[in-house]
């Protein structure tokens, strides 16, 4: 594993799920995590927790920010706060991330615009503030959180998968922008989590293709899979490390699947 001791890595999205357990692996290898969320009380929480599981092993620290990451004002606060605090961006992670579920047909334009924009704008937001710190370092680590519906679609996940994809793009753009910086850009793609995103889910669906929530999981979620399992928060947080700590820009631009096997390169 890379040395991420010192590093300053911005989660967004880190007060719950997937993001938590980022920032928690995160600080156990002495990485200092910066818990940026919607939710002010629950990302305090995280870094409280984090302090206490590893401020006497790995010497981490950890800070909560309050950030709508669709908000540019409060994205550049979150960023400025956490260079005048630490004195430097190392790594972002662009996490945060809603699912609202529907048919294209009864997709209500505000929930696809606010979709959009949590995904989309909040990686393009993030990024554009940590870059100008990232590239007077001439250091800089951004991995996006994709998903299989980068690469695959599902039905009622219109503005899902479309922003999702349009990671994959930004995450390009990135690798060739940053590259005489030595910011590369990664996206890591997971099946389905059994985080509150997912949990919120499962009835919806259920309502919606009127099935049983039994079977929106082994027919729908997990259906492809090779083994019939979930991915787990610490499987993603594995891939985003591998990216987070790259010791070169070789693998730059490049996304990577966990996800069971669901989806195959
Ligand atoms: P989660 O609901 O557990 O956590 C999402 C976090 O994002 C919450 O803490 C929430 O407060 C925060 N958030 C929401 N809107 C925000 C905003 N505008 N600004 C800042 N923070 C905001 O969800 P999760 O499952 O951990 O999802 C995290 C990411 O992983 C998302 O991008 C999601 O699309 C992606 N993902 C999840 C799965 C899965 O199966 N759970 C699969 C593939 C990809």
């Amino acid at each position: 594993m890379s040395d991420f001791k010192g590093r300053v890595a911005i989660v967004t999205g880190a007060a719950s799920g997937i993001g938590k357990q980022i920032a928690l692996r995160l600080a156990a290898e002495g990485a200092i995590p910066v818990i940026a969320d919607l939710n002010l009380d629950a990302a305090s929480a995280a870094a409280k927790e984090i302090q206490a599981l590893y401020k006497d092993k790995s010497g981490a620290d950890a800070f909560a920010v309050a950030m709508n990451v669709t908000d540019e004002a409060q994205v550049e606060k979150g960023v400025a706060d956490t260079v005048a605090k630490y004195g430097k961006v190392d790594i972002l992670v662009s996490n945060a991330g809603i699912q609202i579920v529907k048919p294209i047909v009864d997709f209500p334009f505000a929930d696809w615009k606010k979709l959009l924009a949590i995904h989309l704008d909040g990686a393009f937001l993030t990024t554009k503030a940590c870059l100008k710190h990232m590239y007077a370092a001439k250091y800089g680590r951004v991995v996006y959180m994709g998903s299989v519906h980068s690469k695959e679609a599902s039905k009622l996940k219109a503005p899902y998968v479309t922003a999702k994809h349009g990671l994959i793009g930004l995450a390009k753009v990135l690798a060739k922008e940053g590259a005489e910086y030595n910011v590369s850009a990664n996206v890591v793609c997971p099946g389905f989590v059994r985080t509150p995103l997912v949990d919120k889910q499962i009835p919806e669906q259920a309502k919606e293709l009127k099935i049983s929530e039994a079977d929106v999981i082994k027919h729908v979620m997990l259906k492809d899979t090779v083994d019939g399992q979930f991915t787990t928060t610490d499987e993603v947080a594995d891939a985003v490390l591998y990216f987070a700590g790259a010791s070169s820009t070789a693998l730059t631009g490049q996304s990577m699947v966990v996800s069971h096997g669901w989806f195959m390169q």
